[in-house]
């Protein structure tokens, strides 16, 4: 049995993690809201879930457990959407769309495997109707002026996540104060739609969702009323996780909706908080269009623990590339590609994740697998931890083999050179082919038995035309 611990945000402390039903563990985590491009900080929590997806789906194997449901939404109905699309005078539906399939493309490159279940919002209004009507009858929310507001003063644990009463939370929060709210705090489930807004009819008018009551219907009718894992980032533990909780146990208080809730701390960029006024945002798509490989932001994400601050740097990505690089010249030369495949995770490494992903941990594990000469272990690992799959790896050894090949006439001649360089003492003709072949990407090795070329991942076969 390996034994998880997941750090709980509800009770500030690691648990031993004991699914409620073994045979299907599920997990809930907030996804994006489809009008942009994602930038670098919406990467941090689809990386982080899915180390926990992966890690989850080896222990369920090794443990006996069933299978491991993953579900992630989109939300695909917000004024944010509906402002872009007045803007740029297109329809919403071609928006989300479009930035839905972006999403999915930018984190595969990321490694990301896609979840079990990516519910659109606008899939569920009859459920997000049924659930308001359901908290309406047990007083929990009220319908006033074509709103419907949740009840916060009738959910006695309102605030038990974050372990803020409601008075404080008034004090620090920007609660929207309206004639027709009883209480500043109380949120809206419904709100009124005009004839330019998106809107479905319902009980209380013609209207659309609040942004809280999408989570609690999807999560309810994908995963039920009581579930595993709830996860996203910590900006949105108070107020959408509050109100996800108030509004899921008001309204099926049978279950006790999410068991462990799991938040990752933000993303900055070279030290600062990444925003548009200070000139160091960017998207995902930035970072591969520049030809960062996902791989490299994956790795220098997982290089910094979930719960702390990761600060996205120019130099750290350097770092990342020329350790991966190694790691393919490792597998390339140690490491056999087909036992791979049934080569079973390190230990040391499924411990590292299973002790609240340490991930940072499970990365050294990697340096050892490399400096040991275990490439197929090394290959296994890199694919457990999403970094390739095995069809990349192969693709990266077979290049690296193929730009080995090809440049084996040129290393044949410069061990004939160096050989009359011994003699003659002139290295002058040396040092030029090594300082060509430098150029053009190419590490050069030269020891007692020979001169070996290594083509490195900037190689650049056409600089080295002029040689050979
Ligand atoms: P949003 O589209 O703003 O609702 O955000 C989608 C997800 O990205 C949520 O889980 C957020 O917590 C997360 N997120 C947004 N900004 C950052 C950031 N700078 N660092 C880490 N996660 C973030
Ligand atoms: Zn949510």
């Amino acid at each position: 049995m390996t034994e998880i611990k997941l750090h709980n945000s509800r009770s500030r402390t690691k648990e031993v993690f004991t699914p409620l039903d073994p045979q299907n563990v599920r997990m809930y985590v907030c996804g994006p809201t489809v009008y942009d491009r994602a930038h670098l900080g919406n990467a941090r929590p689809v990386v982080v879930f899915d180390v926990l997806y992966r890690l989850l789906r080896h222990v369920a194997k090794t443990n006996g457990w069933g299978k491991v449901t993953y579900a992630r939404n989109f939300t695909d109905v917000d004024d944010k959407i509906n402002a872009r699309a007045l803007a740029s005078d297109r329809r919403i539906e071609e928006i989300t769309a479009e930035t839905t399939q972006w999403f999915l493309d930018d984190m595969a490159a990321l490694g990301a495997l896609e979840p079990d279940h990516m519910p659109r919002a606008t899939a569920y209004i009859p459920q997000m109707i049924t659930m308001i009507e359901g908290l309406i009858e047990g007083d929990h929310a009220y319908a006033a002026e074509g709103h419907v507001l949740f009840r916060v003063r009738s959910y006695k644990q309102y605030g038990g996540l974050s372990g803020r009463s409601v008075d404080d939370m008034i004090a620090g929060a920007r609660v929207e104060v309206a004639p027709f709210k009883e209480d500043p705090m109380d949120f809206v489930l419904w709100k009124p739609s005009d004839a330019t807004q998106p809107g479905w009819d319902s009980p209380w008018g013609y209207g659309r969702p609040g942004w809280h009551i999408e989570c609690s219907a999807m999560s309810y009718e994908i995963l039920g009323a009581s579930f595993d894992i709830h996860g996203g980032g910590n900006d949105l533990m108070f107020p959408h996780h509050e109100n996800e909780i108030a509004q899921s146990c008001c309204a099926h208080p049978e279950g006790e909706f999410a068991q462990v809730w799991m938040h990752n701390e933000m993303l900055q960029v070279e030290g600062k908080k990444m925003s548009k006024s200070l000139g160091n945002f960017f998207t995902v798509r930035d970072l591969l269009d520049q030809g960062i490989p996902g791989e490299v932001i994956r790795f220098v994400f997982l290089s910094t623990h979930y719960r702390k601050p990761m600060d996205w740097t120019a130099e750290k990505a350097a770092g990342a590339e020329s350790k991966l690089d190694d790691y393919i010249k490792s597998v390339a030369q140690y490491g056999d590609l087909e036992a791979a495949r049934s080569t079973a995770p390190m230990d040391e490494i499924v411990q590292a994740l299973a002790d609240d992903l340490n991930t940072h941990a499970a990365l050294g594990r990697l340096d050892h697998l490399a400096n040991h000469a275990m490439g197929t272990e090394l290959a296994a690992n890199l694919v457990f931890l999403g970094l390739f799959s095995f069809e990349e790896l192969e693709a990266r050894v077979a290049q690296l083999q193929s730009g080995k090949d090809g440049l084996a006439p040129l290393a044949e001649r410069l061990g004939q050179v160096r050989a009359a360089a011994m003699a003659s003492k002139d290295f002058s003709e040396v040092d030029r082919l090594k300082s060509a072949l430098l150029e053009a990407g190419v590490e050069v090795r030269m020891s007692k038995e020979g001169v070996e070329l290594v083509p490195g991942p900037n190689f650049d076969p056409s600089r080295l035309e002029g040689l050979s």
